[in-house]
């Protein structure tokens, strides 16, 4: 019998490898072990609860026969199930807690469908790979994470919840962003089962917990010649305020807008020469066409545009894209100088108020330094903080959620790998009924969800009946 890798199983993985067959396998220790790992490591506190935690076996399906084989033989054995697309998950949603077979999706990476307003991919494809294929015909994802070039679309859809194009087409979960998916079943005969219009919610970002998505449709939007713009202003609220303005706009197009402390910008060390230090930063995404108008916006709001850049133009500049300087990787770029930096997640009034964020500042402190991503949420402009939090004690960080707690603004746990303890916040029965229908055993990734364990014995109906009216 071989090791486990994970020391918490006791299965022959040598032996379920053979059972795999045809399926491809990765045992070397090295390999499954860093196939066991996601960006987990932002947050203090879930790199000292999971980076010791990993997989014993990783399994590679190209179809979903192979898919099926994985699931059928996991369910025969009792193994637990990690599902992986390209591991860049925050929360440890990738991490085997129980140890057992990790399915890596990205062989199962075909582009099915390109039509009028949609396309259609396997789980595995790569994001990036995606709009690069709907450029070609005109189209653009809606919304795609700043990690479009390593995430699948499938770990995007179990695992995400907004990103580039958020301001201007909400969030994943808004009805017409997920059209359609397919999710397979943990059983002796895996089925795949088809999720269409609001149902598709009952898959949509609940961790691979209930369910393995081969098969995505998402809306598309024309695309459009974006120019990556970045614009500094002398106060955050300032910036604030700008991009308050350019997101409610009637007569600018946008993709991106975000705003960033010009402390966080010091740690740009690619736009040294490109934006003005010690200013404070607004990153947008601007159509050509809107370029005029959008000058006029920043002129109005005080400020200075320091770069604008065609597709074109920033490749010649060898630049990353804009939006490497938002979202989750504002955060990336100053823990790669330093990684005593982590983050938060927060909520912010509605509507936005630069009033309320400057009044802020001062209380939270010069170990807090802000990041606004701009996001279109039921119909309104809202905005979400994402800080650089310097790290120095738990207690210090929960101070600091308390602070922004008290005074208005909520705080999603970025520093829980629960799948109820960060933006979804209580238990979701639709989910957990789900889960229950298509792994009965609970081999799918169980231990992320607090509320399966008091559920587990329950009827997908039952659990049904739990959902708040
Ligand atoms: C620098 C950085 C920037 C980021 N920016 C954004 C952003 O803009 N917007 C955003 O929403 N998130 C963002 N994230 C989080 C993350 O990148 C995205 O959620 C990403 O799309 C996840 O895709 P992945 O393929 O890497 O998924 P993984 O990390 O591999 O998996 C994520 C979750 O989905 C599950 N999963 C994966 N594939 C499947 C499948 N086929 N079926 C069922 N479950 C599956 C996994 O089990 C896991 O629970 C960011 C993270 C980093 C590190």
């Amino acid at each position: 019998m071989s090791d486990s890798i994970s020391g918490k199983t006791s299965l022959d993985w040598e032996a379920f490898a053979k059972d795999l067959a045809p399926v491809e396998t990765i045992s070397e220790p090295v390999l499954v072990k860093k196939r066991s790992r996601d960006f987990f490591w932002y947050s203090p506190i879930l790199n000292a609860q999971l980076r010791r935690s990993f997989g014993d076996l990783v399994a590679v399906p190209k179809t979903t026969e192979d898919l099926a084989q994985c699931l059928r033989v996991a369910f025969e054995h009792d193994a637990p199930i990690t599902i992986r697309g390209g591991g860049t998950g925050n929360y440890g949603q990738a991490v085997p807690m129980e140890g057992g077979l990790i399915i890596e999706t990205t062989r199962m990476n075909r582009i099915l469908e390109i039509g009028e307003g949609y396309v259609t991919a396997q789980a595995g494809a790569n994001i990036e790979e995606i709009n690069k294929a709907l450029h070609l015909q005109g189209w653009e994802l809606a919304i795609f994470p700043s990690t479009q070039d390593i995430a699948t679309i499938g770990g995007f859809i179990a695992g995400g919840s907004s990103g580039i194009g958020s301001v201007a087409n909400g969030m994943l979960r808004d009805a017409g962003n997920i059209l359609s998916l397919k999710a397979m079943s943990v059983s002796d005969t895996p089925t795949e089962n088809l999720f269409e219009g609001e149902a598709v919610n009952h898959i949509h970002h609940a961790w691979g917990l209930n369910g393995v998505i081969t098969e995505v449709t998402l809306r598309t939007v024309p695309h459009r010649n974006w120019i990556g713009c970045m614009a500094t202003f002398d106060t955050y609220a300032q910036a604030y305020q700008a991009g308050y303005a350019l997101a409610l706009s009637d007569n600018i197009g946008r993709k991106l807008v975000s705003t960033v402390d010009a402390r966080i910008c010091a740690y740009f060390p690619r736009l040294a020469d490109h934006i003005r230090p010690e200013k404070h930063l607004m990153t947008s995404l601007v159509p050509a066409e809107d370029i005029d108008a959008y000058r006029a916006l920043i002129k109005e709001q005080g400020g200075s545009i320091d770069l604008t850049m065609s597709e074109d133009e920033r490749k010649e500049m060898g630049l990353p894209h804009v939006f490497e300087f938002a979202y989750n990787h504002t955060t990336l770029q100053v823990l790669k100088a330093d990684r005593s930096a982590t983050y938060l997640q927060v909520g912010c009034p509605t509507p936005p108020d630069a009033k309320a964020i400057k009044a802020l500042r001062p209380k939270l402190g010069d170990d807090v330094w802000q990041h606004h991503e701009f996001a279109l949420l039921d119909g309104e402009i809202v905005t979400f903080d994402l800080p650089i939090v310097w790290y120095t004690t738990t207690e210090r960080l929960r101070k600091i959620e308390a602070t922004y707690t008290e005074n208005g603004f909520p705080v999603y746990d970025a520093h829980i790998c629960m799948v109820e303890g960060g933006g979804l916040k209580n238990a979701d029965y639709r989910h957990l009924a789900w889960k229950k229908r298509m792994d009965p055993k609970g081999l799918l990734n169980a231990p992320k969800s607090r509320e399966w364990p008091n559920v587990k014995h329950l009827s997908p109906e039952d659990i049904e009946a739990l959902i708040p009216s």
